[in-house]
């Protein structure tokens, strides 16, 4: 028996919440206005991711967002509700900020799910979105530090190069060492913060719809178009109103081989509590097998309003918001350590 879809207004009104990945803090006061005054939860969770990418101190996401192996920077977003489970997203976006908004557009304006490559700015052009380079000094600093660190000198800016063997120079070091990334990226010496990231915002309105938004630069020093988790439906982002919504952060091409959040929110269909769907989750990425396995994050908010986090390393934290707080509040993120046994398949 499937729960009704709730969404028709009612006269107690539900309690709002708005949860995200620890760089979303910044937005979640945009948010639970929006949630305190009926805002509808795509509003909030849009209003709080536009505030992360114009955030030029985050360097994971939107403006000054890290860029591919040439020093393309190249955005994914995607963007999903929970009543009708429609959904839009954009893949390598360039040269526009606003990679949410442009998911929304996908999803609102056009009879498509998913706009990658030029057709995103394409889209940007006709919806009269103000063009930027996304490369601000200190991004493009680092990206060619940590070019150069590799030894990787020659060709690549001018995209002359072959770039295959270099970004799996990355992309081994970034995935070995996640000390050395996180100093990559400038994030300082304490990781408290993913040395990668996306962010993650999941809201339930007062209505009982439920939205979830999805915004990243992707890997630093990615092959150029490469996609990863954050605009692919099911992976990076899953929202439906019966049962709950999830995202991910992370390596993306672990997330995108197990459908990870549509995973969480089946797991929670089948009657797992929210702290067991998140682990199951996470513990089926021990059947992957690959050289690159690293960090996974996933949040995670039930259709009845409770909030859970994972991840598979240590010293993560989320954050969450509700009307009547005056700010967000931070809570770690359970730990589910993996054991890789490459060839092992479930
Ligand atoms: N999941 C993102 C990606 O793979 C990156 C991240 O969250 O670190 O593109």
């Amino acid at each position: 028996m499937w729960p009704r879809w709730p969404g028709s207004p009612v006269s107690d009104p539900i309690q709002a919440i708005v949860v995200a990945s620890a760089n979303g803090r910044v937005g979640l006061p945009a948010a639970t206005e929006i949630l305190a005054a009926g805002g509808s939860a795509t509003d909030a969770v849009i209003a709080a991711t536009r505030l992360v990418e114009a955030d030029p101190g985050d360097r994971s996401v939107g403006y000054a967002g890290l860029p591919n192996i040439l020093g393309e920077v190249e955005l994914d977003a995607s963007i999903m509700e929970g009543r009708g489970l429609r959904a839009g997203a954009v893949g390598g976006l360039q040269g526009y900020q606003d990679a949410i908004d442009l998911a929304r557009a996908v999803m609102d304006r056009l009879p498509h799910a998913f706009v990658a490559g030029d057709g995103t700015r394409r889209l940007a052009q006709e919806l009269g979105y103000d063009g930027r380079d996304l490369l601000d000094p200190e991004t493009e600093r680092i990206w060619r530090e940590g070019l150069s660190s590799e030894g990787i000198t020659d060709g690549v800016a001018d995209g002359s190069a072959r770039s295959l063997d270099q970004v799996m120079q990355m992309v081994t070091r970034l995935s070995a060492d996640p000390e050395r990334t996180h100093e990559m990226y400038g994030l300082g010496e304490t990781p408290d913060e993913p040395p990668h990231g996306t962010v993650n915002v999941l809201a339930r309105d007062r209505q009982g719809n439920m939205a979830s938004a999805v915004s990243t630069s992707g890997w630093a020093w990615k092959y150029p178009g490469r996609l990863g988790d954050s605009p692919v439906i099911g992976a990076g982002n899953y929202c439906d109103n019966r049962w709950g919504a999830a995202a991910c952060t992370g390596r993306g091409e672990m997330a995108f081989r197990c459908a990870t959040a549509h995973s969480v929110v089946m797991f929670l269909r089948f009657g797992y509590t929210l702290e067991d769907a998140v682990t199951q989750a996470l513990r089926d990425m021990e059947a992957l097998d690959d050289p690159f396995a690293s960090e996974v994050n996933i949040v995670a908010l039930a259709a009845d309003g409770t909030h859970f986090a994972g991840s598979t390393v240590e010293n993560r934290t989320y954050v969450w918001q509700s009307p009547g707080m005056t700010e967000p509040d931070e809570r770690p993120r359970r730990v589910v350590p993996l054991t890789f046994q490459p060839g092992r398949s479930v």
